[in-house]
């Protein structure tokens, strides 16, 4: 199903706009591995049939194409050959980055590890270089890998940066601390890679705005960074009422407070001094959703999925609302129609003269 760009500034006929050397339009998104959706998720009310590759290949490459975007972020990619051979026919260029031990592997009919994937579009950018990370937590590797490139636009040499990753899945305090030490590291890796230059961050991050890693993200100390869709929603005013107090109330609600350490205290508190005017107004921008499934142990529906820029160097002119409920549909997503349990996130960003 085609979704509705709300336009507002940008012309709306994108072919026009995509010409525009300062225009770049990115789309953000987590395409469900192959080899996990059909094996390992347990989408329970998704017919078989519509996860099969057969049905799902067709509808990846639609949805990515049908938004003629400049820059491609994807996680959990297990067919980078694929897309880069389909891609490669629309002018795009793509670098994979495998994680180190997929679970992927550990299914038998697997067609390798996944990954995360950046594509551009090679007409308009020149790849100047790029880095691959093992996120480290406490100094260790991970099982999660982001990949930063160096773009520069052919027609003006102008240089940004775009980065992706996607962060350790599942709940719990522990799990979430993981994350926001991700972060920390990917926050380090992008900084010592592109310095002053501008920066998107797209990715899967397993944590809804309420998590420590949001608040480590938009409070970075050597990158300023926004996030994309809660300010263009909060630019139209349209961001939910729920009180400050509410959100630092949600902080670690996962956390059973009789057991919680000193150490967990201390975390509980520094999340809460990041916590900001400016964080807890973007948390309360952040749209609904970007995944909404349904497992045997119930339904998720929730927001982790986000696009970071550095908004001094950016201007976030327009994204792509996400479908209603009922163009969801009551089974939820993936299905025939939505061949994700996330969705595409796309935003259209102007690069600022200024630096
Ligand atoms: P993660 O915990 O980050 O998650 C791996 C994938 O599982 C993600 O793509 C995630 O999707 C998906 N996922 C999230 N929640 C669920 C759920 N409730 N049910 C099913 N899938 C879910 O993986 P790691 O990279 O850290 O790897 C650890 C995993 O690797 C283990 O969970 C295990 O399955 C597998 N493994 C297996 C071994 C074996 O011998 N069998 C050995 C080593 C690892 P999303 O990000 O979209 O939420
Ligand atoms: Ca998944």
């Amino acid at each position: 199903g085609l979704r509705s760009l709300k336009l507002n500034t940008v012309a709306k006929d994108y072919s026009v706009a995509s010409t525009l050397p300062n225009h770049i339009r990115v789309l953000q998104w987590n395409i469900l591995s192959q080899t996990l959706g059909q094996n390992n998720d347990g989408f329970v009310r998704c017919p078989e049939e519509a996860l099969t590759w057969e049905n799902r290949k067709f509808l990846i490459v639609q949805e990515i194409l049908q938004y003629n975007p400049d820059i491609i972020c994807l996680q959990e990619v297990d067919h980078f050959k694929f897309l880069q051979t389909i891609l490669g026919t629309q002018n795009y260029e793509g670098i994979f980055f495998p994680k180190p031990d997929s679970p992927c592997l550990y299914i038998e009919e697997n067609n390798g590890p996944d990954g995360c994937a950046i594509f551009f579009r090679r007409d308009k950018f020149e790849l100047k270089n790029f880095d691959t990370r093992i996120l480290e937590v406490w100094r260790v590797q991970s099982n999660q890998v982001a990949i930063v490139v160096n773009l520069a636009v052919k027609s003006t040499g102008k240089e940004f940066c775009v980065c992706t990753t996607h962060l350790k899945a599942r709940h719990g305090s522990l799990l979430s601390k993981l994350r926001n030490e991700q972060g920390r590291d990917l926050l380090h890796f992008v900084k010592q890679f592109c310095g002053e230059k501008p920066v998107l961050i797209c990715g899967d991050f397993n944590a809804e705005p309420t998590e420590p890693v949001y608040a480590t993200v938009l409070s970075g100390k050597q990158l300023q960074l926004a996030s994309a869709y809660a300010d263009i929603k909060a630019e139209r005013d349209e961001c939910n009422n729920d009180s400050a107090e509410e959100h630092k109330a949600n902080i670690d609600s996962s956390d059973d407070a009789q057991t919680r350490s000193a150490e967990e205290e201390e975390a509980d508190a520094e999340h809460v001094q990041l916590c900001d005017d400016k964080v807890i107004k973007s948390i309360q921008c952040e749209p609904p959703y970007t995944t909404w499934k349904i497992r045997e142990d119930g339904e998720e529906c929730h927001t982790i999925d986000y696009v970071f820029y550095t908004p001094e160097q950016f201007k976030v002119r327009n994204c792509l609302e996400f479908p209603r409920d009922d163009e969801v549909g009551k089974n939820r997503t993936p299905s025939f129609q939505y061949p994700s349990d996330h969705f595409s996130l796309v935003c259209d960003f102007e690069l600022l003269d200024k630096q």
